[in-house]
């Protein structure tokens, strides 16, 4: 799943529980969270280690976050707490990320390869192929597969301001 509904979930998590909490269910809510069809945007050279290539991948993670953290600084006022949140519910993209600078890390190895087996519904081949090439059913389900971001991010949203 992208950042911004991870980011919003861990805030909005810290700011209705605890910080002791918050901090523990918000990084647990990230596995929960990834559980759900979700589509991503693509990062294979970070993934492949293509570093020269990779500006734009890191350029649409910046986005990302940057517009987890633009909600953030809009609806609430507890801006520490929920950066607090935010960042532990994206903490295992961050472990996941430091899989790829050290592979032969056999922590992050375990890490890495619990985290992939969380994504049950997102099959690599499936995020292969272009939407103009997808039957109808297929392009219903990729829909679908952003539309559970949408409905992630509204609920954060609807939390973190009851
Ligand atoms: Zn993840």
């Amino acid at each position: 799943m992208i950042l911004t509904p991870h980011f919003l979930t861990g805030a909005a998590i810290i700011n209705k529980t605890n910080p002791f909490l918050g901090i523990i269910l918000s990084f647990l809510s990230h596995y929960l969270l990834d559980a759900i069809p979700h589509s991503e945007y693509s990062i294979k050279n970070i993934k492949n280690r293509k570093w020269k290539k990779s500006f734009f991948d890191f350029l649409k993670i910046f986005f990302d976050l940057f517009l987890g953290i633009l909600i953030i600084f809009i609806i609430t006022k507890k801006i520490f707490l929920s950066f607090i949140g935010g960042f532990f519910a994206i903490f295992p993209d961050i472990l996941t990320f430091f899989y790829i600078l050290f592979p032969q890390n056999k922590i992050l190895k375990y890490h890495y390869n619990f985290h992939k087996k969380i994504h049950f519904f997102n099959k690599e081949e499936q995020n292969s192929i272009k939407f103009k090439n997808m039957n109808f059913s297929e392009k219903i389900y990729f829909l679908f597969k952003i539309f559970s971001q949408i409905v992630i991010i509204l609920i954060a949203i609807i939390l973190l301001k009851l």
